[in-house]
């Protein structure tokens, strides 16, 4: 047995304490945590600060659910704070107040027919006969509705705009009440990959503003975010139709949604639709007052100088026309009887031409001159004798082009959105390309639209309508699990 005297003992310690001290200083530091070390847990995770998403997680905060709401810009709203805020819908609360006779069905119909059957009806109905309650939520939330007026192709009143701020007056009052619900947002945070666990999605992988990996890991991860037309490549993949036109929508509509959910096995449908739309320039918007001269059912011509569409149609309706005619610019005449104050201003910014002569009108725009003379001679003939046999647009706006100078508006082919996206049942699950609902993933909005459009938007406010109802369902069935 080796004995130790105490004195050697109290030696032993001390050269073991020293060389202890001497290994820590000669060891490298150990490297401070990597930021992809993060991890955050909440119940349910929401993925885009639009319509749906907004939606879902007030559902599902209501519901008892932790939840986090993830945003890439550096404000919540998405398309949806751009848009008109109009919500389209049947035996709404607005309707009730007019005593409009309307139905579920019947809107149900409508949306159908519009697209030609290709659509997923189980989904629509299910739309439709929530609708009104929808619109009835929103206003409980403290969202304003002017009386609804009808929009689309049917005559009925089914288009609801808030009283304010258009898409600001859907997005602020629903921003406040997950907010007051301890939703938890959290801005310039995007999501980049889900997480899975076997073959169930636990979370997202997300970018912090400061750079940071962040991974949220929860029950349920929900999809919101919007549609992909930002993102060149989505766009010539699923809606080549729309490449090179104007994009009105947010800058955050990259398709990230739709490419975690294809990267997880989700099916994909797409029909090559987009919500179709003309515009003058990317920079300027429909609410600018040039913008807005879009709106003139006066005469439109291609750059050959023809006629090609009744102007007065439902704007997704023009878009198509503009489409089948297969030219770039169009142009909107007036004549010095009919133009209008903000004319000038897009002269200014070269949107618009003018000519003391039709001849020099056309020389500056770039339009076949004896196109143009032959069709506002043939136009104006057909203004006097009131009726439009080319197209038939209304006689009362049938304005005659008489009188120069005259001036051309050019307008484009433009977008308020994309349609097409993962697939998903009543339940907002996202389907896999083996027909089962993938656990753990929901999505609703304009990302998971392609079982309710087929390539025309049938009528303003019907993705909002979808969005909401959708996004509510998507909250309630993630918080269930
Ligand atoms: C000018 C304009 C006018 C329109 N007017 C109407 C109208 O009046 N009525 C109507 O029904 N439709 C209208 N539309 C279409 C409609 O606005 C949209 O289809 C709808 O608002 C989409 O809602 P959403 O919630 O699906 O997506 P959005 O409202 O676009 O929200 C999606 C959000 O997700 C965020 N996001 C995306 N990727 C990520 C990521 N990886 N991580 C975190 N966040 C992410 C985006 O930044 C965005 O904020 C209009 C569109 C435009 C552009």
């Amino acid at each position: 047995m080796v004995r130790f005297s105490r004195k050697k003992s109290v030696l032993a310690l001390v050269l073991v304490v020293v060389l202890a001290m001497l290994m820590a200083a000669c060891t490298p530091a150990k490297k401070e945590a990597e930021p992809a070390g993060e991890t955050r847990e909440a119940d349910v995770i929401v993925v885009g600060a639009g319509a749906a998403g907004l939606a879902a997680a007030i559902e599902a905060a209501e519901a008892g659910a932790e939840v986090v709401l993830l945003e890439k810009l550096p404000a919540v709203g998405g398309s949806t704070l751009v848009s008109g805020g109009i919500v389209y819908g049947a035996e709404t609360p607005g309707q009730e107040r007019l005593g409009v006779e309307d139905s579920a069905e019947d809107l149900a119909q409508y949306w159908i027919e519009r697209a030609e059957g290709d659509v997923d009806e189980e989904l629509i109905r299910f739309v439709a006969e929530r609708s009104g309650e929808t619109i009835a939520w929103l206003e409980s939330m403290g969202v304003e509705f002017q009386d609804p007026v009808p929009a689309g192709t049917s005559p009925v009143p089914r288009g609801h705009t808030t009283k304010e701020g258009r898409g600001a007056g859907l997005i602020r009052p629903l921003e406040a009440k997950a907010k007051e619900l301890g939703v938890e947002i959290l801005t310039e945070t995007t999501a980049t990959k889900l997480l899975t666990d076997d073959n169930a999605v636990v979370g997202v992988e997300a970018e912090t503003k400061d750079g940071k990996t962040v991974q949220f890991r929860g029950k349920a991860v929900v999809l919101a975010t919007g549609g992909y037309d930002r993102d060149e490549d989505l766009r010539v993949e699923y809606a080549p139709v729309a490449e090179g036109h104007i994009s009105y929508t947010s800058r955050g509509n990259t398709g990230d949604g739709l490419r975690m959910a294809r990267e997880v096995g989700a099916e994909i449908i797409s029909k090559n639709g987009v919500i179709g739309f003309r515009g003058v320039a990317e920079n300027i918007p429909y609410t600018d007052p040039v913008g807005g001269l879009i709106f003139v059912p006066g005469l439109y011509v291609d750059s050959a100088g023809q006629r090609f569409v009744n102007e007065a149609i439902d704007y997704p309706i023009f878009y198509d026309a503009m489409i089948a005619n297969g030219d770039e610019n169009f142009y909107l005449i007036f004549d010095a009887n009919s133009v209008p104050e903000a004319l000038q201003e897009g002269v200014d910014d070269e949107v618009a031409f003018a000519g003391e002569t039709l001849a020099e009108l056309a020389e500056a725009a770039g339009i076949d001159p004896d196109g143009l003379e032959e069709t506002v001679d043939k136009y104006n003939q057909m203004a006097e004798a009131g009726e439009d046999t080319e197209f038939g647009k209304p006689a009362e706006l049938l304005t005659p082009v008489k009188e120069g100078p005259f001036y051309a508006l050019r307008v484009k082919p433009a977008i308020l959105g994309t349609f097409g996206g993962p697939k998903i049942n009543v339940k907002t699950e996202v389907i896999g390309t083996d027909g089962q609902p993938i656990p753990g993933l929901y999505a609703a909005g304009e990302v998971a639209n392609g079982q309710f459009f087929k390539t025309t938007y049938p009528a303003s406010g019907t993705s909002i309508q979808m969005c909401f109802t959708l996004g509510r369902v998507a909250g309630r069935e993630a918080a269930a699990r």
